[in-house]
């Protein structure tokens, strides 16, 4: 597969949007670098996307919006995120927030988790394209993973051209920088990234800002950046059958509570992870896990998995 270069018009922003529906992956100009856009709400487009990116590890994605309403459809905003919005908004700030009760984003973008990022772009062909999808689009860098972000058409074509559908050509990014995160689920909003929006201007509007130290590897430590999806039963990994009450998460021809992919298709699997691992949570006090190969997206569901073995409440 090689991507189509689309220069943006309302014709190929209608096949863009197409292509999304029908799960596909779109490079997208945002100001701040060209995103790898995908349907927010389907765990394979996802699943997609980190195949095309090559992530060793879900980490919860980006929710691109169009509007401050269709924000409100998928997070709770507090009195300061929703002045953050009302101040940045579209711009290059992200919000971290409770992630509401009937939202779309599906499980694997959030990466389990109860929050959800989000962001309104500036950029006209993000914007345009956004509307014509109709719903949140996540859109992590369009670069393979450790590679730089890239901030043209043409570093896009270079880079991923060959694993992706479309790219839509919008030119240079005017920041090429990635966007602000804040987060702002406790009382105090915290900075979780520096990015193209300055600090200053965001403590002009809501206050200090609180800085957790950087401390993801380490979740259960006071400041963690990033939370990560724990399940309140034990994980066994690696397991070949369950034993006495644990629920068996399968993978693969063969009996289980549930089986990521009877076919052992990993993109099947990691689309199925965490809702999967939710619905055993709350049935089973125990959980283990059939051997998931490490190939491909196997390495990411690996990962997960393995943090999600060691974090306890
Ligand atoms: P990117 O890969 O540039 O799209 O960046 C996504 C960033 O958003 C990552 O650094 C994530 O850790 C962060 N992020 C996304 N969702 C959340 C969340 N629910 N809580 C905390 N950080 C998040
Ligand atoms: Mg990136």
């Amino acid at each position: 597969m090689t991507a189509r270069l689309l220069s943006p018009s309302a014709d190929t922003i209608a096949l863009a949007a197409d292509t999304l529906k029908r799960g596909g992956l779109v490079a997208m100009p945002t100001e701040t670098v060209y995103g790898l856009a995908a349907d927010a709400s389907s765990d394979q487009a996802v699943a997609s996307l980190y195949d095309a990116k090559g992530r060793p590890r879900f980490n919860p994605l980006i929710a691109h919006v169009a509007s401050l309403e269709a924000a409100t459809k998928q997070a709770i905003l507090s009195d300061t995120a929703r002045r953050l919005a009302e101040a940045f908004w579209p711009g290059p700030l992200t919000l971290v927030l409770p992630v509401a009760k009937h939202g779309t984003v599906c499980d694997l973008a959030r990466a389990g988790l109860d929050t959800i990022a989000i962001r309104m772009p500036a950029h006209p062909v993000a914007r345009d394209l956004l509307r014509a999808f109709g719903g949140p689009l996540v859109a992590p860098s369009a670069n393979p993973s450790g590679r730089v972000s890239p901030t043209t058409a043409a570093h896009v074509m270079a880079d991923i051209g060959d694993r992706i559908d479309a790219v839509l050509d919008g030119g240079s990014c005017a920041l090429g920088l990635e966007s602000t995160i804040i987060d702002c689920t406790g009382d105090t909003p915290a900075l979780l990234r520096s990015g193209a929006l300055a600090v200053d201007d965001i403590e002009a509007v809501c206050g200090l800002l609180r800085r957790p130290e950087a401390d993801e590897t380490a979740p259960t430590s006071p400041g963690q950046l990033l939370r990560h999806y724990a399940p309140k039963a034990a994980l066994r990994l690696n397991a070949a059958a369950p034993v006495e009450d644990e629920a068996y998460l399968g993978f693969g021809p063969g009996e289980g509570t549930l089986n990521l992919s009877e076919d052992a298709d990993l993109h099947e699997a990691a689309a199925n992870l965490f809702a999967m691992l939710r619905r055993l949570d709350a049935t089973h006090e125990r959980i283990a896990v059939a051997r998931i190969p490490s190939s491909g997206l196997g390495e990411a569901i690996n990962d997960r998995l393995q943090r999600a073995a060691r974090v306890r409440d």
